[in-house]
């Protein structure tokens, strides 16, 4: 037999779609592009049709990682969902219209880009932090799968063990099903799995030993198998058809999201893209009235949009049909998304549901987002590999929160319209306007809420202590406006919920000012996705002789205690935990000096290398942040909508995903200690080449 080529990675990817692509760029942005390979069975990426809603929690994410403007500015913007119903008379007519995002949940709203546009997003970045040195593998088959489950507890050991194989051109490529139009059949439900059968390859054969692997190989998932984790759930029975158009019509919303129920012809959503575009999502038909999916056209489901939008046109002109699929929902989760906390699937190959609420990418890309930082933390030596359990524990229940949404969700979309109130068996649209409102909350990907862990630090039964005494809180309360500051009127108490810091959700941003240059800046735009822990420190009014000392006692406790103890000497001291704070007082009324030096720390900020190769280092200047007015853009009033006291310092901690682990009042700020302690190595255990070196950028 031919040599096996052996060689080493700290991370194996395998699948290169949303959530394998998420993966491999948050490793390559920590500095482990080197280390880590991605492969990918095909031997090209999409470049049309597919998923191409975005929430807003995954342009926050994107934003996070410098992507999410570009991604926005090249978006269809969903401003509007418009609700069309059968009236008395059976005509189809408009009976609703509500905002597409829930105003104020965040600073993004729900937007469409075809999944290909995003995919390029992440290749560009992944390249650009990873020095060129990660790139996907295509064409590349994994083949077996092995633990040595003896190894597994070192962090050091190379326990996973994958046999891959390099597929010729015709194996990697994916047949196109019927028509020469692009369509998606080959990965769709009703189509049998592709997967090249490994009898008669004859390609380059390589062992990698891996110290993890991370299965993003979609919903027929090879590593799900390995794994022995099984997919439980149902299936619908309902065909869906997908085609994607620039169509010509005279329905007066096409521009629009909408849901139209027809009296009995079925259901359509419409989704108005970037480009001209136009999605139609159609019900075609039920399984078990024998259609087959080699039966299943464009044309075909063109003809039932037709019925479902009569008496309105719909016609799609001579190579405007842009790509086109039909599927079967399926609505399942993994029993298990780990495996020794060595081995792990994320996205498509642990949960299925149906497109229609565009949850899938997103929370694909979510589950990796969750997982890759943990990863990084261990291979890095930064964290114990304990933190690791928190994937399955925290991603398992987002999937099933999700699969009893869209199940509820689905049922209504493709059920029949009631004709009347007696009607028990049709379904009312009051309620399905209803259950799209209070979707729209979970849709958006803000309604995450980690539960308690080593992570997360909150009461065992209720979320919903205020800040007071002494203890862990888990949501700040909405204070008094600070004194002299008027309550800014168009702020209402819905806007300050969802700012307001929840332990478990993710921080959510407000307008803070730069003290070192008056710039205004969302906060957010400063709590980069980069592997860092971070510490917000509200520190009231540093006038106050009492919020004064407070500061005093927790600067000496960061520079002195905290910090050293978990980031290696040779480091920049922010480079495992970063500290920002944000004052209650007027710009012009403090000086930078006046905050504690632990606060505006030297960085190696320009990277200048000096003759000896050392950085030189240079005070950071956007460490310290003032809730004031701008010249040009307004007050933001920060500590209102966050809801923290003006008179005496809030600590937020927050996970280097966004998400806060721990409120406490600042003189409690031992507990940061007690926190880290569980959560972080000691600097000493930190892998010296893998050193992060923060890559320094001010937001736009
Ligand atoms: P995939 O995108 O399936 O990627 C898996 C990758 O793994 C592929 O590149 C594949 O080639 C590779 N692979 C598979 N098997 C192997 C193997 N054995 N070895 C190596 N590589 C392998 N989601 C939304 O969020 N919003 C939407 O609007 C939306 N609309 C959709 C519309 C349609 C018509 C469809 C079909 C889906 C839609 N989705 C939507 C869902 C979305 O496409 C998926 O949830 C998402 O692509 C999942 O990402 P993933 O990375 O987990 O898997």
């Amino acid at each position: 037999a031919a040599s096996i080529k052996e060689s080493h990675c700290d991370v194996l990817i395998i699948g290169a779609g949303p959530a394998g692509l998420m993966a491999a760029n948050w490793l390559a942005v920590q500095g482990l592009g080197a280390s880590v390979r991605i492969i990918d069975k095909r031997s090209d990426k999409i470049f049309t049709g597919q998923a191409d809603g975005l929430q807003c929690r995954t342009l926050e994410i994107l934003h996070s990682f410098g992507l999410g403007e570009d991604i926005w500015r090249q978006s269809n913007r969903m401003i509007e969902m418009r609700f069309w119903n059968p009236g008395a008379d059976g005509q189809l007519q408009r009976t609703g219209s509500v905002p597409d995002t829930i105003p104020g949940i965040s600073r993004w709203q729900q937007c469409v880009l075809h999944q290909g546009r995003i995919e390029k997003a992440f290749l560009d970045s992944i390249q650009r932090h990873s020095d060129g040195k990660l790139a996907v593998e295509r064409a590349v088959l994994p083949e077996s799968l092995s633990i040595d489950e003896h190894a597994v507890d070192d962090p050091d050991a190379y326990p996973v063990t994958v046999e891959v194989r390099k597929l010729s051109e015709e194996e990697a490529t994916p047949t196109q099903m019927g028509k020469s139009v692009p369509n998606g059949l080959f990965r769709s439900s009703l189509a049998p799995d592709d997967t090249p059968s490994s009898v008669v390859g004859t390609g380059d054969r390589e062992r990698i030993h891996a110290k993890y692997v991370i299965g993003c190989d979609g919903a027929h998932s090879w590593t799900r198998r390995q794994m022995g984790s099984k997919m439980e759930g149902d299936q619908t029975s309902f065909i869906w058809g997908v085609l994607d158009a620039v169509p010509i019509t005279n329905f007066p919303d096409v521009r629009n999201r909408c849901a139209i129920h027809s009296v009995d012809s079925g259901s359509m959503m419409i989704i108005p893209r970037e480009d001209g575009l136009v999605r139609f999502y159609i019900q075609v038909s039920e399984l078990n009235r024998g259609v087959d999916r080699h039966s299943i056209t464009p044309e075909m489901i063109l003809a039932t949009a037709k019925a479902i939008i009569a008496p309105y046109t719909l016609d799609i002109g001579e190579g405007d049909l842009d790509w086109w699929t039909a599927y079967v929902i399926g609505q399942r989760t993994a029993d298990r998304f780990a495996l020794h906390d060595r081995v792990f699937i994320a996205g498509d190959a642990c949960h299925t549901h149906s497109p229609k609420a565009g949850q899938g990418m997103n929370t694909s890309m979510q589950d990796t987002y969750n997982l890759a930082w943990k990863v990084a933390a261990a291979v890095k030596g930064v964290s114990p590999r304990s933190v690791l359990a928190t994937y399955e524990m925290e991603r398992k229940q987002i999937a099933q929160d999700l699969i009893t949404f869209d199940h509820r969700f689905s049922r209504l979309f493709s059920g029949k319209p009631a004709k009347d109130e007696a009607d028990a068996a049709g379904i009312s649209m009051a309620e399905f306007q209803d259950a799209f409102l209070k979707g729209n909350r979970f849709a958006s990907g803000l309604s995450v809420d980690y539960q308690r862990s080593l992570l997360t630090v909150k009461p065992e039964s209720s979320s919903k202590t205020t800040v007071d005494g002494g203890e862990v809180v888990a949501h700040a309360a909405v204070a008094a406006p600070a004194d002299g500051v008027a309550s800014d009127p168009s702020l209402s108490a819905e806007d300050a919920g969802e700012t307001r810091i929840d332990v478990g959700k993710r921080f959510n941003t407000a307008q803070v000012v730069c003290h070192a240059t008056a710039l205004p800046y969302e906060l957010a735009d400063w709590i980069l996705s980069d592997g860092r822990w971070r510490i917000v420190y509200f520190c009231g009014d540093v006038r106050e002789p009492s919020c004064a000392r407070e500061m005093q006692q927790l600067g000496d406790y960061l520079s002195s205690d905290l910090l050293p103890r978990f980031t290696p000497a040779e480091q920049d001291v922010d480079s495992v935990i970063e500290v920002l704070t944000v004052a209650a007082t007027p710009r012009a009324e403090c000086e930078l000096a006046d905050f504690h030096h632990a606060l505006r720390p030297h960085t190696t900020k320009h990277h200048r290398k000096t003759a000896d190769g050392r950085y030189n280092t240079s005070q950071d200047y956007h460490k310290v942040f003032v809730d004031d007015t701008t010249y040009h853009q307004g007050h933001g009033r920060a500590y209102e909508k966050y809801g923290v006291a003006t008179q005496y310092g809030t600590l937020v901690l927050i996970r280097p995903d966004g998400y806060v682990s721990l409120l406490v009042r600042a003189r409690d700020h031992t507990q940061l200690g007690a926190f880290f302690e569980k959560v972080l190595l000691p600097a000493a255990s930190h892998k010296p080449h893998q050193h992060t070196r923060i890559k320094r950028t001010t937001p736009a």
